[in-house]
């Protein structure tokens, strides 16, 4: 994920693009750059790795002026978050600046075929080939080849002299023609030294608008960008592109059809529009899910079954043991992870929290693969865990959100997560995409492995590819929790229980309602409060059931019995058409009951985390908590 601005009018752009800048800086922070073309005929590129502060430090005095541009900051997928590798990105002859947001798959075979034919690549980054592929179609077009294209029919913004429209034509259907060759995720934002009032934008699953202002025109990744110079926005959608001048803006197809829209009108203040319209950005983030999972999803799965390349640089042949080290929420998905590996791969595993794991014995050798799961890649007691499993010859995985981040340095693979920066402090979208990838790897794992057969893999990548339009349904319950939020905030503890996969997923709920509401809560395999908690229950304290369907649903069944016989309030979550005896059980049983939309039992915690969620956020409000930082917690523990 990162941010986009770009700039075409009368004004100078550099400080109209800084500005745009920091309001997006909160899409990414790894690096930050501007391109503008100049009046002495060149596009001057300023960019350098970390925050945006720094590149207006730098550009202290020396600031490029000119009234075309293009603004970037950066939250690196491919390549390291490093000054090379920010964005602006070039082509060979320095004509062509691009910006991009989002993931160019094919982007390996698209630049050998460059390199092929002789274009010079100056960075690791997937987005430098579409720089590349812009100047081989442009040159393709031109001269002869000017105005040949299907498509090329649609008149250009009406201001442009005759050979200028000539020119403004050529690179829209450049940018048309590369983007056809290109698989992936883009916002892009494109400039042409022979071009000096054209702006170009496209779209296919990131985000890119237009502002349409007076006498000048924006694109952007999101509307705070543009507030400060107009509310009128223009949306581009997924397959479209947007040829910008000062006086006119035109949408087409990538076959280049003319599309009419109308612009409309945000009435959103600046702040509010930084989280994307919600009040918090933990809200945000939880309702971020569905795309996010897909995104993370995206490339990996099909209906073979799970791709994760990053595999590759393991041994997986030689393991025999595995241990999963996370703290926090990442732990809790780690207990998720350990199951499936166990079940799928049929190779014994342990989630252990790595506090408590860097200063144990632990039983390592080189036959040991241990995965590392943080979010930020930069937690302390991971990073030590790591150190340790490495030093006794163990293989090790990183499972993070952070590219380039310490755990991803001395990690033997590294599969990052694909789900954009998590700005709430409490971990929304990451724990459920760490829960998912580790599913991914454990199914990938097991194909390598043959310990599933052919269709039951098959099956597997089935549900898990529509997974995201599960947890999309399950944000229909937001009225249900809220009301529930009301009934339960002045309680003095809750309870949550669950088995199986059910158990993570308490654990997690219990760890939301404790972040963010200061509410004390308690998450406990179900058939373990009989052994102690059992003994807190009474008419005051409710109970929230994980009573999703399962193999062991009848036994939490009993649970719910045992519970209810203490006189204990019951909530419980389960699964929308279950009719099994059991489930009918659990209706009559609790006293409130929310229906999941169905999946496997290995999937349900990605589902039903999400009614947790929203409950911990709404009690939270209740109790009037900051729900984006939480009293005494950080974003990334880099302490012990
Ligand atoms: N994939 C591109 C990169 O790694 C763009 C990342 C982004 O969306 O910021 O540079």
């Amino acid at each position: 994920m990162c941010g986009i601005v770009g700039y075409t009018g009368p004004r100078d752009a550099t400080p109209i693009l800084l500005d745009g800048l920091r309001r997006l800086e909160y899409r990414g922070y790894d690096s930050a750059g501007i391109a503008i073309l100049q009046a002495d005929g060149i596009i001057a590129i300023r960019k350098n790795e970390g925050k945006l502060q720094k590149l207006v430090d730098n550009l202290n005095g020396s600031a490029p002026r000119g009234t075309l541009g293009l603004g970037h900051t950066r939250w690196a997928t491919h390549g390291a978050p490093n000054d090379t590798n920010a964005h602006p990105h070039t082509d060979c002859a320095g004509r062509i600046a691009v910006v991009h947001n989002g993931i160019i798959e094919n982007y390996a075979e698209l630049r050998e075929d460059l390199r092929a034919q002789g274009h010079k690549f100056a960075t690791e980054t997937d987005t430098e080939v579409l720089a590349h592929l812009i100047e081989e179609e442009l040159q393709a077009l031109s001269p002869q080849g000017r105005g040949q294209v299907r498509g090329d029919t649609n008149p250009h913004p009406s201001p442009l002299p005759q050979r200028e429209k000539g020119q403004a034509l050529a690179l829209t259907s450049a940018v048309q023609r590369a983007l056809k060759k290109v698989r992936g995720t883009y916002g892009i934002g494109v400039i042409d030294l022979q071009n000096p009032e054209l702006l170009i934008g496209a779209r296919h699953f990131s985000p890119l608008i237009v502002g349409i202002g007076d006498g000048e025109n924006f694109i952007a990744s999101d509307i705070p960008a543009l507030l400060p110079h107009t509310k009128r926005v223009l949306l581009i959608e997924d397959g479209e592109i947007a040829a910008l001048t000062r006086e006119a803006v035109h949408l087409y197809t990538l076959d280049g059809v003319e599309v009419e829209r109308e612009p409309f009108e945000v009435n959103w203040d600046v702040q509010a529009a930084e989280k994307g319209g919600y009040p918090h950005f933990f809200l945000k983030e939880i309702h971020e899910q569905p795309a996010a999972l897909a995104n993370a999803l995206r490339g990996r799965v099909d209906e073979r079954g799970a791709h994760l390349d990053e595999l590759d640089a393991l041994d997986l042949a030689r393991v025999n043991r595995v241990l999963l080290l996370a703290c926090g929420s990442s732990f809790n998905a780690g207990l998720i992870g350990k199951r499936v590996i166990e079940e799928w791969v049929r190779v014994p595993a342990e989630a252990i929290i790595a506090s408590e794991f860097r200063y144990a014995s632990p039983v390592i050798d080189d036959r040991t693969l241990a995965i590392l799961i943080t979010q930020s890649g930069e937690t302390a007691d991971t990073l030590a865990s790591m150190r340790l499993a490495k030093s006794a010859g163990a293989q090790t995985l990183a499972l993070t959100n952070t590219i380039g981040s310490s755990i991803t340095r001395g990690a033997t693979a590294v599969v990052n997560l694909h789900v954009g920066p998590e700005i709430g402090v409490v971990a929304s979208k990451t724990f459920s995409a760490q829960a998912l990838l580790l599913e991914l790897i454990a199914l990938d794992w097991a194909q390598r492995r043959g310990t599933l057969d052919a269709a039951r893999v098959a099956e597997i990548a089935r549900q898990m590819a529509e997974l995201p339009d599960r947890v999309e349904a399950a944000m229909g319950l937001d009225h249900q929790m809220r009301a529930l939020a009301e009934k339960i905030w002045t309680r003095r503890s809750i309870f949550f229980f669950g088995r199986g996969f059910g158990y993570p997923t308490a654990l997690e709920g219990a760890l939301k309602l404790k972040e963010i509401s200061y509410l004390h809560a308690e998450g406990y395999p179900a058939g373990e409060l009989k052994h102690g908690p059992i003994a807190m229950l009474d008419p005051e304290i409710p109970v929230i059931a994980i009573a999703t369907h399962s193999a062991a649903l009848d036994k939490v069944v009993s649970n719910i019995q045992e519970v209810r016989a203490r006189s204990a309030p019951v909530i419980a979550l389960t699964t929308e058409g279950d009719a099994s005896t059991g489930a009918q059980h659990i209706a009559q049983l609790a006293q409130d009951v929310i229906y999941l939309p169905r999946v496997a039992e290995e999937f349900a915690p990605v589902v039903a985390v999400v009614p947790l969620q929203l409950l911990a956020y709404y009690v939270a409000l209740k109790r009037g908590c900051d729900v984006d930082q939480p009293r005494n917690l950080a974003k990334s523990v880099t302490v012990e």
